[in-house]
């Protein structure tokens, strides 16, 4: 059952020094990682803990000023992404939910700071960046998760205001939440181009968490219902009609830092398996010696880096263009949630039966990491997103008569 500490030599920092990099982001991960092995100890979080929990990270996040990496100042440019990304492996390697409570207060306030007025801003941004608010995405519904488009939460107009009415799922935050972005259908057009996105307090009356969802490895989840919940007018986010691309624009910064999460899972792992393969002796030899071993670290150490290559260059492709980079962060998402899955996987193999032992941390990161592949866009629709740009960047060809 080792801590942070104990295998933190373990780890392979020589990406800071890959090209995507600035002395900024090098000095960032080195100074997180001394706080994280001060401030963030991986207990077993359960569902009875893991709400005052979160609310400890947030405030010790933002305390710190890491907070201010997810979630930019009132007027300040956009995030870096790298900044973002290095926060999120970072922390996931110590705790995942210390990089759930990050993650979050920048997900849930992006569309504001993204797309939001002059008041939206001043009102939200400061308060989730100091930890004073916490921040929720509300999107996904019982029949919409990956078919984003169908969602039927509606937002009537009325009076000098709107009306909303339906039920979202699966939304992180949910019962802690101060404010819940929601997505909701306003039929402009038929589809995604009928859709916005308002910022709704969560003490609105009618707005109420109908139910909490226990998973496997613990965070506020539920599902929060809107009857007649009667918001402003200058609730709405953006324009009429434009929360698809909201959500979208969100996820095309969000998305590759679910990678980097992974990431930071899949390091700790390698960390652990290498310590362990060192100590335990099988057969009169440590396990390391052996040849099927070394060939699982180098399948481990290979999938990390390449993970790495994908995250970071999709984080410095958004940090220098400042251009959607939607192919970039799937691809990022899509390769680093699976490999970690992988890696992660073969570490509880090299523990052997202590693997599988509740609060060993490999135990702990194979329950971590597997929602990682679902949210965000499960894996498939990765997959969909990626062919779709292959299919449309190709110069047509004369045998397609184009
Ligand atoms: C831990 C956790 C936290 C979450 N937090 C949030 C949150 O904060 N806010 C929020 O709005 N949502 C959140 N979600 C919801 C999440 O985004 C959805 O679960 C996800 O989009 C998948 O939707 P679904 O669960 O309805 O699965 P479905 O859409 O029913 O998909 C089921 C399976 O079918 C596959 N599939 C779907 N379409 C296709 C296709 N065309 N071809 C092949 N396979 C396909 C999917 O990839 C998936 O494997 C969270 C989910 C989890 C598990």
């Amino acid at each position: 059952m080792s801590a942070l500490a104990d295998v933190t030599g373990a780890f392979d920092r020589s990406f800071h020094a890959w090209p995507f990099f600035e002395a900024r982001h090098r000095s960032l991960a080195r100074s997180l990682e001394a706080w994280t092995l001060r401030h963030v100890v991986a207990v077993g979080h359960t569902e009875a803990s893991v709400d005052s929990a979160t609310r400890g990270y947030v405030r010790a996040l933002a305390d710190a000023g890491w907070l201010a990496h997810a979630v930019p100042a009132d007027g300040e440019a956009a995030l870096d992404v790298r900044s973002l990304c290095l926060a999120r492996e970072t922390l996931a390697a110590a705790d995942g939910l210390a990089d759930f409570a990050f993650a979050m207060q920048g997900l849930g306030s992006a569309p504001i700071s993204l797309f939001g007025t002059p008041r939206q801003g001043q009102a939200y941004l400061p308060a989730v960046r100091a930890g004073r608010k916490i921040a929720a995405f509300a999107l996904s519904e019982a029949a919409s998760g990956s078919d984003v488009a169908s969602i039927t939460t509606a937002a009537r107009r009325e009076g000098n205001g709107f009306v909303i009415d339906g039920e979202k799922t699966w939304i992180s935050n949910a019962g802690i939440a101060d404010f819940y972005v929601v997505f909701a259908r306003t039929g402009e057009a038929a589809g995604a181009r009928g859709l916005s996105a308002f910022v709704v307090d969560a003490n609105t009356l009618g707005c109420t968490v109908t139910q909490r969802l226990p998973i496997i490895a613990p965070h506020p989840l539920g599902t929060v219902r809107f009857t007649s919940c009667r918001v402003d007018a200058d609730s709405l986010i953006g324009a009429p009609g434009e929360g698809f691309k909201i959500a979208m624009a969100t996820l095309d910064v969000f998305r590759a830092s679910v990678g980097a999460a992974a990431l930071g899972f899949a390091r700790r792992a390698l960390a652990e398996a290498v310590v362990h393969a060192r100590a335990r002796v099988v057969f009169g030899q440590p396990l390391a010696a052996l040849q099927m071993t070394q060939g699982k670290l180098a399948d481990m150490a290979t999938a990390i880096d390449a993970a790495a290559l994908l995250v970071y260059r999709a984080a410095w492709t958004k940090d220098t263009t400042g251009a959607r980079v939607t192919r970039e962060a799937s691809m990022a998402k899509l390769f680093a949630t699976e490999a970690a899955q992988q890696v992660i996987d073969e570490a509880v193999q090299i523990f052997g039966g202590h693997g599988v032992v509740s609060g060993n941390a490999v135990e702990r990161l194979y329950r971590e990491i597997r929602a990682l592949r679902i949210y965000e866009g499960a894996s498939e629709i990765q997959r969909l997103i990626i062919a779709g740009q292959v299919l449309a960047n190709a110069a047509p060809t004369a045998s397609n008569g184009e």
